[in-house]
């Protein structure tokens, strides 16, 4: 089957070039040719899309999600009464509205099962591509322990879901394999505490060296990397040592961690607006206290750090942390990072071309060059000049996935239209 999406313009972000009245064609899935449409030979029996008005460009990548978390807040009572099939159905509109939002592509930084994947594939509802890390793995005490001072755990048990507790090398040598059994594309390790944790602090590191050093090397030798929730400077510093791909948060980077990280070509990730959502949950009573105390302490911290990292060059990768706040408000993130000095250029960019290389579908996603998944969004302008374009959902006028029209406010779209 062939599409070809018609549009007022096509950006991509990586040369920040804007083609006018452009055309990408789609067959099977995948792009066979996009640009002007005087220069682009569109088959005679392909169907049109006439996305009149828009400005075609990738989709959109985001590199750490929750699918399964609801982004609503934590209700602790509410948590007790909800059964482990509810907790994983939750990826069902959390996987709808992240790909209604302009999101195409998404890494699920934890606690999401691989047949969340393996349904979107098949075509059960619809969603992002997805590479999956299925758990994040933390020590006891750590980050993924959810036992609380009463003895109970609040992570409900899923038979695909390998325990997130783990401590010493050996045995994380066997989780890191029973996690790649159960279908992590990614390995997500705590090398520190969080805020939405209740029993360790964020400014801590957790997990030695030797355990990220094991987990990394395991995750290696199948073909694997490692994601790291690292918020305190020693967890970061450990993470890097211990040859982590990427940096989760990253709330306390300094000089010799941006060196480590420049020397290395580590990506950051730096999910501004989950301690946001922390806040504003709280203010609605729908957070714990700890936790809430937890986000505003580190919250001027995580800003200072993530523009020290924006300002020294550092690669960064879009990421929101989404299922903290709630899905499909990942583009609020594009706003947050251009207040902290990335330019809009540099935000498109990280949200598409870096973190496609980063999570790894360089040449695949985040650009829409020949042999690219035929994922195209739509929105009423220039997101260079206006970031707002790609920052609300409401403003993605347009999702194609794959070829097929996933989202189209025709009528929208065309009240909007440059006359
Ligand atoms: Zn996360």
């Amino acid at each position: 089957m062939i599409t070809a999406v018609f549009g007022d313009a096509l950006l991509d972000p990586a040369t920040e070039q804007l083609t006018p009245r452009a055309v990408v064609v789609i067959e099977d899935g995948v792009v066979v040719a996009s640009g002007a449409r005087d220069h682009i030979g569109v088959p005679a029996g392909a169907t049109p899309i006439d996305a009149g008005g828009l400005t075609l460009m990738p989709g959109l990548v985001d590199s750490h999600v929750h699918l399964r978390s609801r982004g609503n807040g934590r209700d602790l009572a509410e948590q007790l009464a909800t059964p482990p099939s509810l907790w994983v159905l939750n990826a069902v509109p959390a996987a709808r509205a992240t790909l209604e939002a302009g999101f195409t592509a998404v890494r699920d930084a934890g606690g999401t099962p691989a047949g969340v994947k393996m349904a979107i594939e098949r075509g059960y509802f619809p969603g992002p591509r997805l590479k999956v890390a299925v758990t994040g793995l933390s020590q006891t005490g750590g980050h993924t322990d959810s036992h609380f001072a009463c003895g109970v755990s609040l992570t409900p048990a899923l038979p695909d879901v390998p325990s997130p507790v783990v401590d010493g090398v050996d045995p994380m040598r066997k989780r890191v394999r029973e996690t790649i059994r159960a279908g992590a594309d990614w390995l997500k390790l705590c090398t520190s505490g969080a805020v939405l944790s209740p029993n360790d602090m964020p400014h801590h590191p957790t997990l030695t060296l030797e355990e990220i050093r094991a987990a990394v090397e395991e995750a290696a030798a199948q073909g694997r990397k490692v994601m790291a929730h690292a918020q305190a400077n020693t967890g970061i510093k450990n993470a890097l040592r211990a040859g982590v791909a990427t940096i989760e948060h990253g709330i306390w980077l300094d000089g010799d961690a941006i060196e480590m990280m420049l020397d290395a070509g580590r990506a950051l990730i730096p999910t501004l607006v989950a301690p946001l959502w922390v806040i504003r949950h709280a203010e609605q009573g729908r957070m714990p206290s700890w936790a809430a105390e937890k986000g505003r302490a580190v919250f001027e911290d995580h800003r200072a750090s993530v523009r020290l990292a924006i300002e020294s060059g550092v690669k960064i990768a879009f990421g929101t942390d989404t299922g903290v706040g709630p899905h499909g408000s990942n583009g609020e993130e594009f706003m947050l990072m251009h207040e902290l000095g990335m330019s809009t250029a540099d935000c498109l960019r990280s949200a598409t071309t870096v973190a496609a290389e980063v999570v790894g579908w360089e040449g695949r996603a985040g650009t829409l060059t020949q042999g690219a998944f035929g994922d195209v969004i739509g929105v009423a302008g220039n997101p260079l000049e206006d970031l707002e374009l790609v920052a609300r959902a409401e403003n993605v006028r347009l999702v194609v996935k794959g070829g097929q029209v996933v989202k189209w406010e025709e009528q929208v779209a065309r009240g909007a239209s440059p006359a």
